[in-house]
């Protein structure tokens, strides 16, 4: 298929990947397909560039300075709040926290909102789809405080029981914590169906958006999430940053969650008296640069649009379906009538690592494994892992064929 056909009408494709300078790599000798976009996304040179203006023009600490390289540093980490608030629609800035990422932004809540409101003989639900870094820390939590955690099962086709659910929450339940999409299967949860009968039972909720972010319009305030966290590095901007949404009335009535410089409003030696909504939950100098050029993807994804973005993620899923399914021998895991555009499938009878490592000889990247998704993956379908190829709008359709045709010398080889 030719590589400059594509439903992004605005944009063209063969365009918009000069300017992610890693497409043009080789490895192994053949120009990389990247389709490990789930793990990482690749950056933009408005990203990149962004990340050298701001050690080159205007590094200096915020919040600390009145000299006009601080009140330029401010203002600029900021703005990016803003633009983080506007992306995901949270009422105000104060409720949108930096934190290191997804995992950052969950153990956070985990830590400071659920020590408060899980006590012993009470009940967690999470989901067994869930990413290690949202299942570890309310396994941790329950430990703790002598409470139960349990688990929404997950169907054949990768989706969520929401009878089941209906059935598992009661007075017990003092908080729910699921993933929106989800990076191992590519299913899309009802999210808000579960959040509307949460709240029946006064029950909040907390949502896993690392997938989410980079595929789908975010709004914080029609779905009611309690708290929501997501990744700078899956939606095209740095590592080590990302963000955490609480409602305000949750963040207000939580316990810092670190202590130290910024997230002060006063000090003795006696007492502390803690700083205003979000810098309370932001101690020591935070990943300035970072914060800053979260904002840069932000404008990124606006640029293209999330419809563009989904519709032609949803073409590619669709193509190498297609072809999947002409192969033969393929298993996919994960066949939810609601889902985002990533694969994960066995070939029968091949080990993962085999598939993975023959395709990375052909220049192609996917991930082999558990996905951080080990009880999923192991206990309820029984693998040894699988392999994921996970798309992002920048693949080609031309990729897909080689990704196809290296599926194909890979069952060659071992059946
Ligand atoms: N949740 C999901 C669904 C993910 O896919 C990931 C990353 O793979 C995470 C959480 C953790 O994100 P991070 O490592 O950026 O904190």
């Amino acid at each position: 298929m030719d590589t400059q056909t594509s439903n992004i009408e605005t944009i063209d494709i063969t365009k918009l990947r000069e300017e992610f300078p890693i497409l043009s790599r080789k490895i192994s000798g053949e120009p990389i397909a990247y389709f490990d976009n789930a793990a990482t996304s690749q950056k933009p040179l408005s990203v990149i560039n962004a990340i050298s203006e701001y050690y080159e023009t205007i590094n200096s600490n915020v919040h600390r300075g009145i000299h006009t390289l601080s009140e330029e540093a401010t203002e600029a980490y900021e703005n990016s709040r803003e633009k983080a608030r506007k992306f995901i629609n949270a009422q105000n800035t104060g409720e949108i926290v930096f934190v290191k990422g997804t995992t950052e932004g969950i153990n956070l809540v985990a830590s400071s909102f659920g020590s408060k409101v899980v006590g012993e003989g009470d009940e967690v639900i999470i989901s067994e789809m869930e990413h290690h870094s949202n299942l570890v820390p309310w396994q941790k939590l329950c430990e703790s405080k002598n409470a139960k955690l349990k688990f929404i099962p997950v169907n054949d086709k990768g989706e969520l029981i929401t009878d089941e659910f209906r059935k598992m929450i009661n007075e017990k339940t003092k908080l729910i914590s699921l993933v929106y999409i989800s990076n191992s299967l590519g299913t899309v949860n009802p999210v808000s169906e579960i959040i509307e009968t949460a709240h029946s039972f006064n029950v909040p909720v907390v949502l896993d958006a690392a997938q989410a972010a980079p595929h789908m319009k975010i709004d914080v305030q029609k779905l009611d999430c309690d708290f929501l966290a997501f990744s700078g590095h899956k939606m095209y901007g740095p590592t080590g940053i990302g963000i955490l949404f609480g409602k305000e009335k949750h963040l207000e009535s939580m316990p810092p969650y670190q202590y130290g410089g910024e997230m002060i409003k006063s000090v003795t030696y006696d007492k502390t008296v803690f700083n205003v909504l979000p810098y309370k939950f932001e101690a020591g100098t935070p990943n300035i640069a970072g914060a800053i050029v979260l904002g840069t993807a932000v404008d990124f994804i606006e640029r293209l649009g999330h419809e563009n973005i989904h519709n032609r993620e949803m073409q590619l899923l669709t193509y190498a379906n297609q072809l999947f399914g002409e192969i033969g021998d393929i298993r996919i895991i994960g066949t939810a009538e609601n889902k985002t555009c990533l694969i994960s499938f066995i070939i029968n009878g091949i080990h993962p690592y085999d598939t993975g490592s023959i395709l990375d000889n052909l220049g192609i990247a996917v991930r082999t494994g558990f996905h951080c998704t080990q009880p999923l993956i192991e206990q309820r379908f029984r693998l040894p892992g699988t392999v994921r190829a996970s798309f992002a709008f920048y693949n080609t359709f031309e990729e897909i064929d080689r990704l196809a045709a290296g599926l194909s010398k890979v069952k060659s080889m071992f059946l």
